[in-house]
């Protein structure tokens, strides 16, 4: 894609199975591999989240109803999804900055998320059927949803709210980063044609647009992706509402390496583990804890694998690494590398930006560190890892869970059933043995503790949370009228 202004037409906003009626401001787009302008994105204003949402409220009256059309819809969304990918695959590039294959796996697994929901069941749930009583539990959907993410991965993180909410019978409004929203907007063109006219809605506009969808009084559940200070506003503003909230939010995410751990066996997995998308990831390693044992050898491999990793714009054959998605991003994470090595820690490879166009950092393994220090605590975010040094289990476990966060966490060792065992100590939503996040799936719960969120996505968990819970009560069977059920 070049800078052009035509995207404005080609992307405008899906209200109601069609494009947003009239002139809309727009407002840039950055490409993060280049520093400029690639297009205009239009902007929704807050008032006119009225329409917005009003579109979505009438599509409800239908969709609750008939649950295989639903299904059937969400299998047609999935086809017409993978259909699309040569379509959005190169948008998604352009305005994120991650490598082709990674913007194709990324549609990909998003076809594969609207399979799962739609082949998901959702049987009632018959509770008491005895000569006393009759009850059965029912999950209503909610209404209407307002969905907000983030720009890591704009599209698959969408699916995760638009699968289910669907699936459960709720109709969305989906809001995707300002820094991110072409790819959004293009897949609900996409995707308009195979789902009846405002059952999903797709806007666009600079903050504070989120901060009224959470306001407005249509929605009845905010699903929402992004930071904790954020997530802690949208709690607040749900909450003035009673507004359901599913909150996944940020993550310091430790890796423990024990003692045991043969290093070359790991060192792949682990570096891949953190700096996949860039670093960019909510469940990426943000520290190792390395048993003095395994430390040097450790920090080697990684250094190694940094220094080779080809960094560079999306588009380009073999890039592994690209830009980070935007300035402010840039700047924390240079930040606190900065902040790290004038503290004394010692970058084994990388430490600054790279010169030159567009937002790249160079892949950083940090030495000579240790909690405290603000790239530890804080989430970096990007393609900066401390590797942290240790040399008692019960040590690490608390130095690990010295943290607001708790997202994902891994321990890697020789012996399973240990490393289980010291999993099963560590605050966080999900912990992994000899992987990372490897529990990220379309078929178990995921979510965060503390600071890491409120709630789950993903599998019949996941599901749950976009319904409430309905009891219906009858007399005993015994009791019902000849030819009655
Ligand atoms: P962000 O919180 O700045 O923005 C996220 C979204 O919220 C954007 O669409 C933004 O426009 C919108 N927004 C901003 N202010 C709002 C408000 N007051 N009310 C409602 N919406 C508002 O986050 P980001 O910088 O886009 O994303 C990076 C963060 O997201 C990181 O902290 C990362 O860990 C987190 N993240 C978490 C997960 C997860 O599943 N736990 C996944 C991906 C990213």
């Amino acid at each position: 894609m070049t800078a052009t202004t035509d995207h404005a037409q080609l992307l405008l906003p899906t209200v109601d199975g069609a494009d947003f009626p009239g002139e809309l401001p727009d407002f840039p787009v950055i490409n993060p591999a280049h520093g400029e302008v690639l297009a205009h994105a239009p902007s929704v204003s807050d008032r006119q989240l009225d329409v917005v949402f009003g579109s979505a409220e009438r599509a409800y009256q239908d969709w609750r109803i008939d649950e295989p059309s639903r299904r059937a819809a969400l299998r047609s969304a999935a086809d017409a999804l993978e259909a699309a990918r040569d379509e959005l695959v190169p948008i998604l590039t352009a305005e994120q900055g991650k490598p082709l294959q990674d913007a194709g796996l990324e549609i990909d697994f998003s076809a594969l998320w609207l399979r799962y929901f739609a082949d998901l069941e959702m049987p009632r749930e018959v509770v008491f059927d005895d000569d006393s009583r009759y009850a059965v539990i029912v999950r209503r959907p909610l209404g209407v949803v307002a969905a907000i993410t983030p720009w890591n991965f704009p599209i698959s993180l969408a699916m995760w709210k638009i699968a289910p909410a669907l699936r459960a019978g709720n109709t969305v409004v989906l809001k995707p980063s300002p820094y991110t929203p072409l790819t959004t907007l293009a897949m609900g063109r996409v995707l308009r044609n195979v789902l009846p006219a405002g059952v999903l809605n797709v806007i666009s506009g600079p903050d504070p647009l989120g901060a009224a969808m959470t306001a407005h009084p249509i929605p009845r559940k905010v699903s929402f992706t992004g930071s904790t200070a954020t997530g802690k506003s949208v709690a607040q503003s749900a909450a003035l509402d009673l507004k359901r909230v599913t909150l996944e939010l940020g993550g310091n995410d430790p890796a423990v390496v024990l003692a045991d751990i043969d290093v070359d066996s790991v060192a792949d997995k682990l570096f891949w583990s953190a700096f996949g998308n860039n670093g960019q990831i909510c469940v990426a390693v943000k520290r190792i804890y390395a048993h003095e044992s395994v430390h040097d050898n450790l920090v080697e491999a990684l250094a190694e694998r940094a220094r080779t990793a080809r960094v560079g714009d999306g588009t380009q054959p073999g890039v592994q690494l690209g830009p980070l998605n935007n300035k402010k991003q840039l700047d924390i994470v240079s930040g606190l590398v900065g902040d790290a090595l004038g503290a004394g820690a010692r970058a084994v490879v990388g430490g600054r930006l790279i010169e030159g166009p567009g937002y790249f950092f160079q892949p950083t393994i940090l030495d000579q560190i240790t909690d405290g220090a603000r790239i530890v605590d804080e989430e970096q975010f990007g393609p900066a890892l401390p590797i942290v040094r240790f040399s008692d289990v019960r040590e690490v476990v608390s130095r690990a869970n010295a943290s607001h966060y708790g997202l994902t966490a891994s321990v890697w060792s020789a012996d399973v059933e240990h490393a289980a065992a010291v999993a099963e100590q560590l605050d966080a939503g999900s912990v992994s043995v000899n992987a990372h996040a490897a529990a990220v799936v379309q078929d178990l719960p995921f979510g965060g503790h503390k600071w890491s969120g409120i709630g789950v996505e993903n599998g019949p968990w996941g599901l749950h949370e976009y319904t409430a819970i309905q009891v219906i009560h009858t007399p005993p069977r015994g009791e019902r009228p000849e030819g009655s059920a």
